[in-house]
């Protein structure tokens, strides 16, 4: 049934116990389960030896196909991919550049962000030496504010899109303004597939370079990750990563991955590709379904099925706060949650507060133990 009538010896051995993932891929409740074929793949390509930079660039043609961009690599996550985007961008194929960085003397450094836009990742961008310019306020701006933002220090123009990032107006326009001033558009989308249609989307709209977690909807390794892009931009990130023949290692090598980490993605990939997306979202809201069905009729709750909201990463069972509720605050329904054997962590915060009970990651027959477990807090 569930995963947790056995602990797999090998958490048991570390004394660290399972837990059910109803909040979605984060990563600091491990991403996602990777499929039989994919661990296959890994165990297989553990058994010989390749040239890594020869697998790099075959993989990369995968990460090509997938996404309909002129060339692609597996890289160690959408952080690396993050790192790679900006240092691509600041120093293109130029190999002196590259030796160069984190130091970006001589070099277009600014990476334009909307200041709403920000988000914890960004970091990322500036680990290379860049810096990151805002543009507009928290509450938005309008395109004149980024053409006025663009000046001949100008490197990049970073997206970042997530559930609850709300940008002013539409990438497509953002991309627009920066590609008449000649400048690249970097987009995290490290969490926006499924729906696998973005997994194409944001090369189609002209973005210069995409990445992707591999670990959160894609299904691959957990320290994997894609990028996509333009080809000399992806060659540039190459560099960084391998820097081949330079006598120095870039600031990109820690974005390189095993052999059998990049096995495992291009595996993971090609198989997301090819899956019935519908079936496996029928599967989700059926396990939502679940939950709502148990919930209902309980004073001072309002308890929806959310299906395709684009904050909300596939169907949800969603437990709204009315006026009259008188039970436990929602704060303390999570933390009774957590700490129950198995510990069951769902997500909160969104529109309202609300506890969002997310499928992604809910194993079959665990959407039964959860609405045992909710039934219990919530009518108690
Ligand atoms: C998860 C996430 C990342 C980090 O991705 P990793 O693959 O864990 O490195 C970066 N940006 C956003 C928006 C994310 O959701």
């Amino acid at each position: 049934m569930s995963t947790h009538d056995r602990v797999p010896e090998v958490y048991a051995k570390l004394g660290v116990k399972p837990i059910i993932n109803a909040q979605s891929w984060i990563t600091m409740l491990g991403g996602s389960l990777m499929r039989p074929e994919v661990l296959r793949a890994m165990d297989e390509a553990a058994t010989a030896f390749v040239d890594l930079a020869d697998l790099t660039r075959a993989g990369g043609q995968v990460v090509a196909r997938a996404t309909g961009a002129e060339a692609g690599l597996v890289v160690a996550g959408a952080s690396a991919g993050n790192v790679l985007m900006a240092a691509a961008a600041l120093t293109g194929t130029d190999r002196a550049k590259v030796d160069q960085l984190p130091d970006t003397t001589g070099m277009t450094s600014e990476i334009l962000m909307f200041k709403g836009g920000r988000n914890s990742y960004d970091k990322s961008f500036i680990t290379t030496g860049a810096t990151i310019v805002e543009f507009g306020s928290m509450g938005g701006a309008q395109a004149y504010h980024l053409e006025a933002a663009i000046n001949e220090n100008t490197a990049a123009l970073a997206w970042v899109v997530a559930p609850f990032q709300n940008y002013p107006f539409p990438l497509e326009q953002g991309i627009e303004i920066a590609h008449a001033h000649n400048i690249p558009v970097i987009v995290d989308a490290a969490a926006e597939v499924p729906p696998a249609d973005n997994l194409t989307r944001f090369i189609k709209m002209g973005a210069d370079l995409v990445t992707y977690s591999g670990g959160k909807g894609i299904g691959g390794p957990q320290n994997a990750g894609l990028l996509a892009g333009k080809k000399e931009l992806i060659d540039a990130a190459f560099l960084h990563m391998f820097n081949l023949g330079s006598g120095t290692v870039g600031i990109g090598r820690p974005s390189k991955v095993t052999k059998e980490t990049l096995v495992g993605m291009t595996t993971a990939l090609e198989l997301f590709v090819e899956s019935d997306h519908e079936a496996t979202w029928a599967g989700w809201r059926d396990q939502a379904n679940h939950i709502v069905g148990r919930l209902k009729n309980i004073p001072g709750l309002h308890v929806v099925l959310e299906d395709g909201d684009i904050n909300r990463q596939g169907p949800q069972a969603v437990i709204y706060q009315e006026d009259d509720w008188r039970g436990p605050s929602f704060e303390d329904v999570r933390q009774q949650l957590t700490d129950g054997d198995p510990s069951i962590r769902v997500g909160g915060g969104g529109y309202k507060g609300e506890i969002n009970v997310v499928m992604v990651n809910v194993q079959p027959g665990e959407e039964v133990i959860i609405a045992d477990r909710l039934e219990d807090i919530l009518r108690g």
